[in-house]
């Protein structure tokens, strides 16, 4: 099949084969059968709930095969493979060798529209810039949609808007670079990127490799689109040197020329006109500062009022599971942060506050290095609790130069510091390791904070 020309691909009566099903593979799956494809999704993996998610695919016409792929895979002329599945995993370069051409989910659910998409990447923060930014953009002239890593996949999205996209849509997509990889057509009216460390380095051979994935987000866009990027990180500012999309910086360090300049006490704009005082934002954190510079600066250039910049960032407090703040009880406020699965999500988190903490440590351990903690705890952490397996690992690490005391569940740490927190004080979950010695996934640990404070709250 040729895609080399996005207007003229057509994929009536095509053979499609969808590797993977997840939520982007069923999407993909249900937009190419809806554009008239004979589509067979196939997974290598089983379990009861794919099988009955597979039977209502079944239902609506499309094939399914689960729990191993069968040679129908290569009986297709297109491959649209979800982000789990590697550039190089020997079925796709299998598939490659036999010509067929392999697509990821977002490209393919791009050649469905023309609206504007921004496309939002970068290492940390991508969930939470993303929500900012489709919040900014509710406004009378926008109809913006979340989809991507977060909330709908992307093909899922536009498969809702087939019949009927409102005329002012906006994609707001949380991208990923092992979503960047297979593009061909895929381009952002905005690219944003926020910064580039390290991650991922099991699946990329380098540092290299992995950047380069990410910058494939900017591969087809030309000088009527644009580029959001952090001018404080070193990696995005090499490459963002003379390229050709308009390109537009944001930072914390006052690096560049910038849309939004912040000094000690407010952000104001390129007239010298207040956005926000500093005092004012709903996020604490200066990573979160960042967040919401990048984000602001995307939605001014999609000609969004500073009105709304000023109130989104004002009054919103967060996506759940990541710095969120819970309740003030007795003049303590406590911190929902079970999204910080590894010691360097606590040492951001750490850097978020000035007041006197009491924090929450423990689960299932990742092999993080928790004496690293010690900078950025001094003189503001009161006490740590440490619960669940890595309790006594945490203890071993910490408990000679901090007020530490292990206990088994987190409902026991929970109410240590409940009884001993003043008013004025934090307690911050934020437990730098994964979840699965005492729950499902850091969303039910997070849930199970939230209601046992607020139980405590009401009781
Ligand atoms: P992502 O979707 O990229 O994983 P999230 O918005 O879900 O990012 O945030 C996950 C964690 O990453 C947060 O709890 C916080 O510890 C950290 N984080 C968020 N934004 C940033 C940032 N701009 N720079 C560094 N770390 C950040």
């Amino acid at each position: 099949m040729d895609i080399s020309n996005k207007n003229k691909i057509d994929i009536q009566k095509a053979n499609i084969t969808v590797i993977g099903m997840g939520r982007s593979g069923m999407g993909a799956a249900r937009l190419a059968h809806q554009c008239g494809a004979h589509v067979l999704i196939s997974d290598s993996k089983s379990n009861e709930d794919m099988v009955s998610q597979g039977d209502a695919l079944i239902e609506a016409g499309i094939q399914v095969e689960l729990g191993g792929h069968t040679g129908r895979i290569y009986e297709a002329d297109l491959w649209i493979i979800s982000p789990g599945i590697a550039q190089d995993a020997p079925i796709v370069i299998e598939a490659k060798s036999r010509n067929i051409p392999v697509v990821s989910e977002i490209e393919f659910a791009s050649w469905y529209t023309h609206a504007p998409i921004i496309g939002v990447t970068g290492s940390n923060g991508k969930t939470t810039t993303v929500n900012i930014l489709f919040e900014m953009c509710k406004t009378d002239d926008l109809s913006p949609a979340l989809a991507g890593n977060v909330g709908n996949a992307f093909s899922e999205t536009i498969l809702n808007d087939l019949e009927n996209t409102p005329p002012d849509r906006v994609y707001v997509l949380e991208i990923s670079s092992f979503q960047m990889e297979q593009i061909v057509h895929f381009k952002p009216f905005i690219s944003v990127f926020l910064n580039i460390t390290p991650d991922h380095l099991d699946r990329y051979p380098s540092m290299d490799e992995y950047i380069q994935a990410k910058l494939n987000m900017i591969q087809n866009q030309n000088e009527n689109d644009h580029v959001v990027f952090n001018a404080d990180d070193s990696v995005l500012c090499k490459k963002f040197n003379g390229i050709s999309p308009k390109t537009h910086a944001f930072s914390l360090a006052g690096t560049g020329k910038t849309m939004f300049t912040m000094n000690a006490t407010k952000i104001y704009d390129e007239a010298h006109a207040t956005l926000i005082q500093l005092d004012q934002l709903a996020l604490p954190g200066r990573h979160n500062l960042a967040n919401a510079l990048a984000a602001a600066t995307a939605a001014k250039v999609m000609g969004v009022p500073n009105s709304r910049i000023t109130q989104v960032m004002s009054s919103f407090n967060g996506v759940p599971h990541r710095l969120e703040r819970v309740i003030e009880m007795n003049g303590v406020t406590y911190f929902n942060d079970s999204k910080a699965t590894n010691v360097d999500a606590v040492k951001v988190a750490l850097d978020s506050f000035e007041n006197d903490i009491h924090l929450i440590l423990g689960g299932k351990d990742k092999g993080g290095e928790f004496s690293q903690l010690l900078p950025h705890a001094q003189n503001k952490v009161k006490e740590i609790v440490a619960y669940g397996q890595a309790g006594e690992m945490i203890s071993n690490a910490l408990g000679d130069a901090v007020n530490l005391e292990c206990v088994s569940s987190l409902r026991d740490a929970i109410e240590i510091c409940h009884l001993r927190a003043v008013s004025g004080d934090i307690v911050l979950l934020s437990p730098g390791c994964a979840s699965f010695d005492q729950f499902e996934n850091f969303e039910e640990r997070g849930d199970t904070f939230k209601s046992i404070v607020t139980d405590m709250a009401a009781s």
